[in-house]
């Protein structure tokens, strides 16, 4: 689910601040010390997370081990196991470090807790989740909700954003073509799941093999969340109907 893996940035001139953590992973703390020690810089600040998802938390533990006291922010919202102590970061909370300005935008959607950061100086903004460098992010049903997500886009679509550093996948150089293409994106996927409904397609499954052709089986799981999140938004709408038969798969139709 992370493509080439998790992205984390440092942010700033000296004293950088660090957005993200990564997964954790053998030899990212050592990776990252070199680098710092390459600018001729001590160590991070501080750390600022997107959101709760293990990929960008999971780095937490280990940089605390290398850098005692370390301050780490996120959006305190309905969180389970949080690397603590965690300071509470609110929408709009402006972070300075130095030579940077960092605006906290709170764009629920793919995680219910999730903040993207305006880079004021460079009219930049790193999505964490919510926008990804070469492929469409996932809308987990459990904490996710397509509603929110298509008001977060929206929200992000009236700043002035140049360039758009996501957390997995490469730069993107121009955020407004890349912000429209994923609210097309999600237009046409609701169409897609519509006009199977209309075609008597009813369970997710069937669904997913009907506007899924030939995407790799392996892809199917995430598909099937995505068309679960999608049909979730479409019942708040009152546009689609479940039919829930005890032991056997919902059946979805038309309202
Ligand atoms: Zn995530």
């Amino acid at each position: 689910m992370t493509a080439p893996g998790t992205n984390t940035y440092l942010v700033g001139t000296r004293d950088p601040i660090l957005i993200d953590t990564g997964a954790g992973a053998a030899g990212y703390v050592a990776l990252l010390d070199g680098y710092l020690q390459s600018r001729g810089w001590a160590r991070p600040a501080r750390v600022l997370l997107t959101h709760r998802h293990r990929d960008h938390m999971g780095g937490v533990a280990a940089l605390r081990a290398r850098f005692p006291g370390l301050p780490v922010a996120k959006m305190r919202h309905r969180d389970a196991a949080l690397p603590e102590p965690i300071e509470d970061l609110r929408d709009g909370e402006v972070v300075r470090g130095d030579g940077v300005t960092l605006v906290p935008l709170y764009t629920p959607g793919h995680a219910s807790d999730h903040l993207c950061y305006y880079l004021v100086e460079e009219k930049a903004l790193f999505t964490g989740d919510v926008v990804l460098g070469g492929s469409t992010t996932v809308i987990p049903p459990d904490d996710g909700d397509l509603a929110d997500y298509m008001a977060s886009l929206r929200r992000l679509q009236q700043l002035d954003v140049a360039r758009i550093y996501p957390a997995h996948g490469p730069v993107i150089e121009d955020a407004p073509a890349k912000l429209r293409e994923y609210v097309e994106h999600r237009f046409e996927r609701e169409r897609q799941i519509l006009a199977a409904l209309a075609g008597d397609r009813a369970t997710i499954p069937e669904i997913v093999a009907h506007v899924y052709v030939g995407v790799s089986p392996a892809l199917h799981g995430a598909a099937a969340m995505s068309v679960q999140s999608h049909l979730r938004a479409l019942e708040k709408q009152g546009r689609v109907k479940e039919r829930v038969v005890s032991g056997e798969p919902s059946r979805w139709e038309l309202a």
